[in-house]
């Protein structure tokens, strides 16, 4: 698994927004790192928005492993907050019967994105005890206060607060969004920690007992408490969507440093946001509301929704989606496959291209050091296309020996082992192919002609086009639009 980092001279470097700067990772513990990034919140289908944080999660994740390091990965699930209550409440249910088949769905939506799975997603309504001993512990610590059997935490207690978003902290408090708090506070930027039962909370299921009264806990305070529980008091890595930075992150730094004592998290990443086709960021109060679901009934391929979100651009710039975009995204995945089926069924030429050879080393250094840099996917995929067309033209003049079809093979892997789209079928994919052509050459011999022209036709609605060569059926991807000719 370290086979690349042996070879390279290059370290990986992250931009840390505490700092502010590109930085040299090195996890605390040798070889082990452990993460932390905020999940969803369960009240209805994820936002593709959402989708391009967590899909930038799995990045990091997998080039950390590509780099040879072992992850502990906690992504949380918020299934109690204001607007599951309300929801539940409306639809008469529980919030747990409420939440369950959007938890369920963003299970299957990470799926369906090949995102690789976390090794905890730990849902709030069952860390109910830890969050209630991490306030214990900030009120006695004088960092927390109860008021009218709400708790809030004091933020004149914690002088660093706003380092993170790097916000001066007298501008945060006349900026302050005081909206939904109607709570009786020594101060208005001071937040929940916990909030008091209210009288239909327990039909909801949405009540918990406290030294400090019975009630339910704030958002911040999930994520502090259950980092805590499976990766304890220092993360190497706390991720997030830039919107979280102010105020949920600054919030969760107050209470865990404050609680713990210790650095809550050593770097900071945050992924941007995506943007509509007119720029604007996607939200559902502005209607932009488009879950994956949204977009595979509008005939999109989450593969190409997952290549779209995570190679199109870095994930510290924006991202605006549109249907053009994602068609683009397809039929970049589209040549990608076929160049890597193309090179499997070379065979290869008896002596190899020195030069070539060169090249592809020179991709594959170049591919491993854009990744290094910062998670720069987009820059790296860039030179691996440069490289596919040089290699086509190599294929074409039967140029490619042995050790270049080799290598080539290792970058596509390479390649893959961060986009996970090259080699990712449709589960049995190849034996349906497969068993279609054996249904289809039968029909000939019978001389059903007409029966072996519609399995053909069938094939190229799917993308699939059959040719036959003096080796026996072959089949290819095509694009869309290649398909549609007939
Ligand atoms: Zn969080």
């Amino acid at each position: 698994m370290n086979r690349l980092r042996e070879t390279s001279s290059v370290a990986l470097r992250l931009h840390n927004t505490l700092t502010g700067a590109k930085e040299e990772f090195e996890p605390l513990e040798h070889g082990h790192v452990r993460m932390y990034t905020c999940g969803p919140t369960v009240w209805n289908y994820a936002h593709v928005g959402n989708l391009r944080a967590f899909l930038f999660y799995d990045l990091v994740r997998r080039h950390l492993r590509v780099s040879g390091y072992r992850v502990t990965h906690v992504m949380n699930l918020t299934d109690i907050d204001d607007r599951i209550l309300d929801q539940a409440m409306h639809a008469g249910k529980t919030i747990a019967d409420y939440v369950k088949p959007y938890a369920e769905a963003f299970f299957e939506d990470m799926a369906a994105l090949r995102a690789e799975r976390a090794e905890h997603y730990p849902p709030a309504t069952e860390h109910i005890p830890e969050m209630v001993d991490m306030i214990s512990t900030l009120i006695e610590h004088e960092n927390a206060y109860v008021a009218d059997g709400d708790v809030y935490f004091r933020i004149d207690s914690f002088p660093k607060y706003g380092q993170l978003s790097h916000l001066d902290r007298a501008g945060l408090k006349a900026g302050a969004r005081v909206a939904t708090d109607k709570y009786e506070k020594e101060s208005v930027s001071d937040f929940a920690l916990w909030k008091k039962a209210q009288p239909g909370d327990e039909k909801l299921g949405a009540a918990w007992d406290a030294p400090f009264g019975r009630g339910r806990p704030g958002w911040h305070i999930e994520c502090s408490a259950m980092s805590k529980r499976y990766l304890g008091d220092t993360l190497d890595i706390h991720a997030g969507g830039v919107d979280l930075m102010f105020p949920h992150h600054e919030n969760e730094i107050a209470q865990s440093e404050a609680a713990n004592h210790k650095t809550f998290a050593r770097v900071w990443l945050h992924s941007e946001h995506l943007a509509d086709a007119t720029g604007e960021k996607m939200s559902k109060s502005a209607g932009g509301f488009t879950t994956l679901r949204d977009l595979t009934a509008a005939g999109h391929d989450p593969l190409a929704v997952r290549f779209f979100l995570i190679a199109n651009a870095h994930y510290r710039s924006r991202l605006r989606l549109s249907a053009e975009a994602l068609h683009a995204a397809a039929e970049q995945v589209r040549r990608l496959r076929e160049f890597a089926d193309r090179l499997a069924r070379t065979t290869p030429a008896s002596a190899d291209d020195g030069d070539l050879a060169e090249r592809t080393a020179e991709v594959r250094a170049g591919y491993r050091e854009a990744l290094d840099d910062d998670l720069n996917l987009p820059q790296g995929v860039g030179l691996v296309f440069d490289h596919v067309r040089e290699a086509n033209a190599a294929l074409d003049a039967g140029r490619v020996g042995p050790l270049n079809k080799a290598s080539m093979q290792a970058m596509i892997d390479d390649l893959d082992a961060h986009l996970d789209v090259i080699r990712a079928e449709e589960p049995g994919l190849a034996d349906e192919v497969e068993r279609l052509i054996a249904e289809r050459e039968a029909a000939r011999r019978e001389r059903d002609f007409g029966r072996a022209d519609r399995i053909r036709d069938d094939l190229r609605g799917r993308g699939i086009a059959l040719e036959d060569s003096k080796d026996g059926v072959r089949w290819r991807r095509i694009s869309p639009t290649e398909a549609g000719r007939s």
